[in-house]
Order: C-alpha cells, then sequence, then structure tokens
C-alpha cells in the first residue's frame, strides 16, 4: 500500500502533541488513519490489533514527534514571482504605493501558466515547511475566468488542503469587478455541487479602499445565495480608514457591517487599525480575524491590537499573508511582536500564539470543512506531521508552547500527511522535482517580470 487516501496507514512510536485545548502529549504512541480521518489512537499492541496485517502502510515514527499540520489562515500563492523582482520606480514610502509599485503591476501580468507554477512553488514550500491547510486569496486582473481552477490545479498536484477565493475589486473598472464576482460565485458552486474533498472555497474581496458601495452590495446578494462568507483585507494600513471615513463617513469595519460583510463565516485580515467600537462590532458577528506580523512589519503598517481583539471575544489566528510559507516562523514572529510594540515582556504569551495557531486557525477551517482539523483526534481529518525533535529539556503539556517557541522550527519536520496520503516522506515531496520546477520558473519570472 502506499498510503493512498484509502489506505490504511499506521504511525507508530511516536510522542502525539495532540495540540487538544490542554495541549495534551501522548508518549509511545500510534494511531491509526482510514480514509482520511483519524481512526485510532493507543499504544502500539492495542491499535495494531484494529488492522489486518499487510493491510496498512506502517511508518515507524522512532520517537519522533507526531502533531497536527499547520494551517495558514490567508496567503497568497500568487506571489512567488516577486522574488528578487525589482521595482521600475521608486522605493514605495507608504502601503498604498507598495500596492500600486509592486503588487498591482505583478498581479496584472500574471498569465495562466505563471498563476500555476507559482501556486506550485508556494504549496511545495508550505508543504515542506509542515503546513497541511492554505486558505488562499487570488488576484490575476488579466486571467480571472477559470483562476480558481488553476489554483486549484497545484493544490491537488501535491495534495494539500486548500480553501479558495478570487478578490473582487473595482480598480480595475466594472467588467473586472463583475467578473471577479462571477469567478467567486463559480468556484463557489462548483465545491458546494462537486463535494470536491480537500478542496472549499469563500467569497473573495480585495479592501475597502478599492470598493464601490455598488460592489459591495452586489457581493453581498450573491454571497448570501450561496450562504457563504467572505474573505477580505480589513483596515491593513491607516489609509484603509481615512479613505473610508473621507468618502463613505464610517471605519473600514462599519462600512463592512452595514454591507453585510461581516459574520461567523467572514475571514477579516490584518485589522491592524480598528477602533473599540470596530472590535465591538467584528465580536459581536462573530467575524475572524487573521494576523500576518511579517507582512504588516515589512509594509510597515503597525501592529494589530490582538490581545484586546481577543479579550472582547474574538477568533484570532494567524496566517502568513504570503510573506513566507513557515508557520513556525509566523508564530516566532507573534510571539516577539506584541512584546517590543508593548515594551511589556509578559504580553502574547508561548500559550497564547500556539492556541492562535492550533485553537484559532482550526476554528477558521471548520468554516469550510465540516470534520475537526488542526488536532490529533479520534475522527479529526487525518493532516499530520512528523518532527525530528529531540527535547533536550523535559518537555510536557504545560511547557509545549515554549519548546515550540525556542525548540521545533520548520527545519525539523520530516513528513507532512494531508488527507491521509503522505505528500513529504523523510523530507521528499512526492512528485515534486524542486530542480526541474526552479527552471521553469526562472524562465516564466523572467518573462513575467519583462511584462511589467
Ligand atoms: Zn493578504
Amino acid at each position: 500500500m502506499n498510503g493512498s487516501k484509502n489506505g490504511q496507514l499506521l504511525i507508530k512510536n511516536g510522542t502525539i502533541c495532540t495540540m487538544d485545548d490542554s495541549f495534551n502529549i501522548y508518549k509511545k504512541c500510534s494511531l491509526i488513519v482510514d480514509e482520511g480521518i483519524i481512526k485510532e489512537i493507543g499504544p502500539y499492541e492495542e491499535v495494531v490489533k484494529k488492522i489486518s496485517p499487510g493491510e496498512a502502510k506502517v511508518i515507524d515514527a522512532g520517537n519522533k514527534i507526531i502533531m497536527p499540520g499547520m494551517i495558514c489562515a490567508h496567503t497568497h500563492f500568487y506571489g512567488a514571482f516577486s522574488r528578487g523582482m525589482a521595482l521600475k520606480s521608486a522605493p514605495p514610502r507608504n502601503f498604498v504605493e507598495i500596492l500600486d509599485r509592486l503588487w498591482w503591476k505583478l498581479d496584472k501580468a500574471l498569465c495562466e501558466k505563471d498563476i500555476f507554477h507559482s501556486s506550485l512553488l508556494c504549496i511545495a514550500d508550505a508543504i515542506r515547511h509542515g503546513t497541511t491547510t492554505v486558505i488562499d486569496h487570488h488576484a490575476s486582473p488579466n486571467f480571472i475566468g477559470g483562476s480558481l481552477d488553476t489554483v486549484e490545479r497545484a493544490c491537488r498536484v501535491l495534495g494539500i488542503r486548500g480553501s479558495l477565493c478570487y478578490e473582487v475589486t473595482d480598480r480595475n473598472g466594472p467588467k473586472d469587478a463583475t467578473a471577479g464576482i462571477e469567478e467567486n460565485v463559480r468556484y463557489l458552486r462548483k465545491v458546494k455541487e462537486k463535494k470536491t474533498g480537500i478542496m472549499r472555497g469563500s467569497f473573495g474581496l480585495h479592501a475597502s479602499l478599492t470598493l464601490s458601495e455598488d460592489t459591495l452590495a452586489k457581493c453581498s446578494e450573491e454571497a448570501k445565495k450561496l450562504g457563504s462568507g467572505f474573505h477580505v483585507h480589513v483596515a491593513e494600513a491607516e489609509s484603509d480608514n481615512i479613505k473610508s471615513k473621507d468618502r463613505y463617513g464610517r471605519s473600514v469595519v462599519e462600512r463592512f457591517h452595514d454591507a453585510g460583510i461581516l459574520g461567523p463565516k467572514t475571514l477579516a485580515s490584518h485589522c491592524v487599525h480598528v477602533s473599540d467600537d470596530d472590535i465591538e462590532l467584528l465580536a459581536k458577528s462573530g467575524t475572524h480575524v487573521m494576523h500576518n506580523p511579517q507582512s504588516n512589519m515589512n509594509n510597515a503598517v503597525g501592529v494589530a491590537p490582538v490581545e484586546k481583539m481577543q479579550d472582547a471575544g474574538i477568533n484570532v489566528g494567524i496566517g502568513t499573508d504570503g510573506f513566507s510559507h513557515d508557520m513556525w516562523r509566523e508564530m516566532k514572529f507573534v510571539y516577539v511582536l506584541h512584546k517590543l510594540s508593548e515594551r511589556d515582556p509578559r504580553r502574547m504569551g508561548g500559550d497564547n500564539v500556539l492556541g492562535m495557531q492550533n485553537h484559532a486557525n482550526a476554528k477558521i477551517a471548520s468554516v469550510f470543512w465540516e470534520r475537526p482539523l488542526g488536532v490529533i483526534k479520534k475522527g479529526a481529518l487525518a493532516d499530520i506531521i512528523l518532527l525530528d525533535y529531540r527535547p533536550p529539556t523535559p518537555m510536557n503539556s504545560g511547557n509545549l508552547p515554549w519548546h515550540v517557541q525556542f525548540g521545533m522550527d520548520a527545519t525539523n519536520v520530516t513528513h507532512t500527511i494531508i488527507d491521509g496520503k503522505i505528500v513529504m516522506e523523510d523530507r521528499i515531496i512526492k512528485g515534486w522535482n524542486p530542480v526541474k520546477m526552479a527552471e521553469i520558473s526562472k524562465k516564466l519570472a523572467i518573462e513575467m517580470w519583462d511584462r511589467l
């Protein structure tokens, strides 16, 4: 058996970090995966009785850590070719100039082939770093219709679990805005009707600063018909709020609230510039928030009031915003950023950070997937990673969050299993030739840079 979805998988002899609410750890433990679901957990002698000899693929964890795969709650697969790209203008001085001179030039230059290969690069990176679920936000104004199928194709080639959306915006005129709406509607219908296993969808919106009242109303109406929430950038920079207040007399959050965008199925990325009233609206509506510290620092937009939002009852998860595809690194930035910005080493404890990565991101994933994710327990989806991490000091459920902060990282990840399939084994990603891929993507990147 090759550990395919329909085959059984026995992972034996590991330390299971369940990442449940109490961060319980089970030593010398084994588990069985069947049909993409975790079926049994327990001592080897017990679980081995539940499989027929020769039926299951067996991984001997050899005392490695067995834990749920990472969930990235906000990313952009379309940006891989920006690495090393020179801008043809003066360096941007603020967030709007970053959009204008970098991202809105890059996304317009993307063709179908670029989208596919850019997605492949990002997905391979995610899998290598132990990420098993990604929530992507896509933009490609010159290839809108069918673009989400292209991203999906890349997800399926490497086998990552994904929720996709297309960012609706008015920045390229009404025709493109309509095409963006249609792409979301088409894809949402597709994933709903075809029950496409690892793939799900959301209704994508760019951000308040590029959305008219008319377009917001149309999106709200279409999403309601489909029973979908939204995936949108919210108050990432101060300028988003300034524009909203000048033009519509309300903050971004108030505007989205009035347009019916907020709610328990909606994912609001960033929320850096939110007032107490905004926080109350986000909390009351049950809207999820995604924190992306590396991106926020790089764009110099500010620090999101994460703990304040959590105190108000908002579920705050973590994304990378495409800055990297390494959730370990993102977690470490969450851990240190708030201590520095508050000049208080007591802020943002390791347990809070690990809870955001596992519990909050799992709650966000539950908007899309019916079975539990981000936890090792019976009945959960079998998204599992193995880590070659040998704790040099005692490790228990109480101090696990600090082993994650100061010990574990992506270099420890040896195996990535998604939906019961082994997609990376002993650090080799299945179906992935890094040398060949680098050759192809370099050629595509040069061509794309020329089109900027
Ligand atoms: Zn983003």
